[in-house]
């Protein structure tokens, strides 16, 4: 069994983008990423925290904006529209979830689509059905994706099953390894709530990519041997013999399941680095599709 370790594969993505950020600024351009937080959800205060250190680590232009939870639709629209007319921004993120009176769908599709370095305004999601590579795609499955192909797994004509249908996920997830070319070319069956019998789906999958949100939900039962397993949950559970109380575990049982695998990632340091990694990817690829 290959244990595929998220933070091995982010330091080469970040490697690789070291190097262009280099390029890129023999040539006079910095590339810049710009993180907006409305509101002081602890959760999203720390990813913002941590995408701007890891901005200010590999030497990219990173602001940080973080406004108070009273911010009006208007406000924040005003906010996207300066961030996507300056020139020295070539990545925009509004973190996730915003307070409950922001449309958070109208802030997605304010963003410059070339700036969209989430992969989630409407332009993105048709640039990836359409494989048009110009596109950005959603950092978590394109960290899933790398990890497969780094970790040398074969997905052409493989059976893959994903399950979850997210916007964020799920079915990024299925386009990305249904689409022509390496790291694609598989057969994709996307699971979800209402699917029947679980279990007679994961069983017959070479891959199988949980992005589920509940903890341990597949068990060694769901598995064939030989299977590859991608954990992309990350879920809290109470742990009163730790500091803080609680521990994050995946959306796999991980303890039964890894014994039949082929390859497996853990959580934590499995997907989670990965996504952080593709961020500072896509705000590169930002950059340099701005240049002439
Ligand atoms: P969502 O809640 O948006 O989607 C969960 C999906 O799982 C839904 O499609 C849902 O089906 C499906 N589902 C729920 N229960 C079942 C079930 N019993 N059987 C089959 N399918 C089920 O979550 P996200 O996609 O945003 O995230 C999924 C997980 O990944 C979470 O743990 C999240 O924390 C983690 N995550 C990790 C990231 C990382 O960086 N590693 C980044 C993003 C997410 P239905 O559509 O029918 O409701």
């Amino acid at each position: 069994m290959t244990l595929i370790s998220g933070p091995q594969v982010a330091e080469k993505v970040l490697a690789e983008c070291q190097r262009d950020i280099a390029a890129l600024k023999a040539r006079g351009v910095t590339p810049g990423l710009a993180v907006v937080l409305v509101g002081d959800d602890p959760a999203s205060r720390a990813y913002v925290r941590s995408k701007d250190k890891k901005c200010r680590d590999l030497g990219l232009h990173s602001v940080k904006l973080e406004l108070p939870a009273t911010t009006t639709q208007q406000e924040l629209m005003d906010v996207v529209a300066k961030l996507n007319a300056d020139p020295a921004i070539h990545g925009i993120l509004v973190q996730s979830p915003p307070p409950k009176h922001i449309d958070e769908a109208a802030i997605v599709r304010a963003i410059d689509p070339a700036k969209d370095v989430d992969g989630f305004h409407p332009v993105n999601v048709a640039k990836l059905a359409l494989e048009d590579p110009t596109g950005f795609v959603p950092c978590t499955p394109l960290g899933c994706q790398r990890l497969l192909m780094d970790a040398g797994i074969e997905t052409k004509g493989a059976h893959a099953v994903v399950i979850g249908r997210s916007m964020i996920v799920g079915k990024p997830m299925a386009m990305l390894l249904m689409a022509k070319g390496p790291g694609g070319d598989a057969t994709v069956t996307v699971a979800h709530s209402r699917t029947r019998d679980l279990g007679a789906i994961t069983r017959e999958a070479d891959i199988i990519i949980a992005a589920i949100g509940r903890p341990h939900f597949l068990k060694a039962e769901h598995v064939k041997e030989g299977a590859v397993v991608i954990d992309v949950g990350i879920n809290r559970v109470e742990d009163p013999g730790s500091e803080k109380g609680y521990k994050l575990v995946g959306d796999v049982a991980f303890d039964e399941v890894a014994p039949k695998c082929r390859a497996i990632t853990p959580v934590p340091g499995g997907v989670g680095p990965m996504t952080i990694a593709m961020l500072m990817a896509n705000t590169v690829k930002a950059c340099q599709q701005s240049l002439p």
